[in-house]
């Protein structure tokens, strides 16, 4: 089922094809609805714009898969006189990564093509020179020479993304822009679909995949979607830092993590222990592949928002490893997005009629 050594799977790539910025995630929807309607038993969606891919309808209990599908982008706030965007920022930037990028403003009559430009260094001084610029000091210029030019072009409101898509670099290990957490949302429904495709009679829970909207500003479709659900148990996968890289401290940064070690598997207050244990059972009597992971606090990321819906839910963590989150570069190892999808269909396929995850 998994695609040959250095081929992502078509799945996979449409995900991240797709263009998804939180509250604009029309293009991953579409993706979800294709792969996920003709395998589900159906695809429901809300006024969030979640997707929530439904097996086993009728059995207990309900395992909720939760994996988020928007990105981070770029909103137009102004046009000014000369035809120069200028944009707000969705989701957590780092700034120095801004300029000087390739990018696509998604307009109601299709994408229009620019790039986000500041001033060049020969005309900054010394002083300038070391700072970031704000946010402000930099726009868009689609080639517009005027600001009525541009005004039929785009308008406020308009999403913007990086033009960067799918590479491979060497073996396993692919750079995309989004594989945060279009490699979470391929996982949660590729398991779904293999549920589907070989163990429909064998389980015995109904499971959700749901492809969750706005993660990147506050979990904000986990939060609806979960309630809707109403799930026993819930599982959330989303990217974690790999800190195998140059200038990463283990003691600094939440401890060593590797490309290609595996999903890593979190344990703390924002996890289950009863699901934590079986996640970990499982890999060892499988031979999958994990790294744990510790969490101090409720995690940023839809497991926060799981655990806490209605009277809570037994919830757990996987994240799959990655350098640069939140650049247009970021570098997975698809093996790792393998091993996730391989765990969360045993955990699937181990639950029992009625299980709770009471403790
Ligand atoms: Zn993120």
């Amino acid at each position: 089922m998994s695609a040959p050594a250095g081929e992502a799977p078509d799945f996979l790539r449409d995900l991240l094809e797709a263009r998804s910025p939180s509250g604009y995630e029309q293009e991953a929807q579409a993706v979800v609805d294709r792969y996920l309607g003709p395998v589900a038993e159906r695809v429901d969606r809300d006024a969030l714009g979640n997707r929530m891919a439904v097996l086993g309808e009728g059995k207990d209990p309900t395992l909720l898969l939760a994996g988020h599908m928007d990105e981070l982008g770029f909103v137009l706030s102004h046009i000014d006189d000369k035809g120069f965007l200028f944009f707000e920022t969705i989701g957590g930037h780092d700034r120095i990564m801004i300029p000087g990028r390739r990018v696509r403003i998604l307009t109601d009559r299709g994408p229009v093509s620019g790039v986000t430009g500041k001033r060049a260094v020969h005309l900054m001084s010394a002083e300038e020179r070391k700072k970031i610029p704000e946010v402000h000091e930099m726009w868009i210029d689609i080639g517009a020479t005027s600001g009525e030019e541009a005004s039929k072009l785009v308008a406020v409101g308009d999403p913007v993304v990086y033009a960067h898509g799918l590479e491979p670099l060497r073996g396993e290990r692919f750079i995309a822009r989004g594989f945060d957490n279009k490699s979470g949302c391929y996982v949660v429904n590729e398991v779904l679909r293999r549920l589907a495709r070989d163990h429909a009679d064998a389980l015995r829970a109904k499971v959700v995949a749901v492809s969750t909207s706005q993660e990147e500003i506050g979990t904000r479709g986990a939060y609806p979607s979960t309630f809707a659900v109403d799930p026993q148990f819930g599982i959330a996968v989303d990217v974690g830092h790999a800190t195998d890289h140059p200038d990463c401290d283990p003691r600094k940064h939440g401890g060593k993590h590797v490309l290609g070690g595996g999903p890593l598997l979190s344990r703390g207050p924002n996890i289950n222990p009863v699901v934590f244990a079986r996640l970990q059972q499982l890999a060892e009597d499988h031979q999958i592949p994990y790294q744990l992971k510790a969490e101090n606090a409720p995690t940023p990321t839809d497991a926060r928002a799981v655990q806490m819906s209605r009277a809570g839910v037994a919830t757990g963590l996987l994240s799959i490893p990655l350098r640069y989150m939140h650049t247009p570069g970021e570098v997975v190892h698809l093996g790792d997005v393998e091993a996730t999808v391989e765990l969360i269909r045993l955990f699937a396929l181990s639950l029992e009629p009625g299980e709770r995850g009471d403790w």
